[in-house]
């Protein structure tokens, strides 16, 4: 079944079911589709008018839609951090030497967390040391 929004000669609206489109205009041709406001025959499919989208509508929604990847995306960060803090050792600005630690095997394998500079995340990344870097929770200590 579809429903076609349908008008008639006399400008009135309405809508109505069909089989198929050609069971529509099968319907019209026959006359058996009346406007149920003044009972014409006369009718023929009306313009959607929401179906033709501009320009600035369609900015919107794009900007709309990005605005909702990136609450989305804050939203599995905060989730994922808030998992970190639960399941892992806080090891402070000791974070690249604990999981260089861990890597080596020098220290016991477990779940890390804490703050590195860039230099530090750099090191770890070019010694293969796995580690993800989360947005940080204000303002990180650089010195
Ligand atoms: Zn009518």
């Amino acid at each position: 079944m579809i429903r076609y929004r349908l008008i008639c000669s006399q400008d009135h609206e309405f809508e109505a079911w069909f089989r198929d489109s050609a069971a529509y205009d099968g319907q019209v041709k026959r006359q058996q589709v009346s406007c149920p406001h003044c009972g014409d025959v006369d009718v023929t499919k009306a313009v959607m008018a929401p179906g033709i989208a501009s320009s600035a509508n369609s900015d919107k929604f794009a900007e709309a839609k990005a605005h909702e990847v990136a609450r989305r995306i804050l939203s599995a960060v905060g989730k994922l951090r808030d998992d970190v803090e639960q399941d892992c050792e806080y090891v402070g600005d000791q974070f690249a030497d604990e999981a260089r630690a861990i890597h080596y095997g020098d220290a016991e394998e477990r779940g890390i967390y804490g703050e590195a500079t860039d230099d530090e995340a750099h090191e770890l990344e070019e010694e293969g040391i796995d580690f993800i870097r989360l947005p940080g929770r204000g303002q990180r200590r650089d010195n």
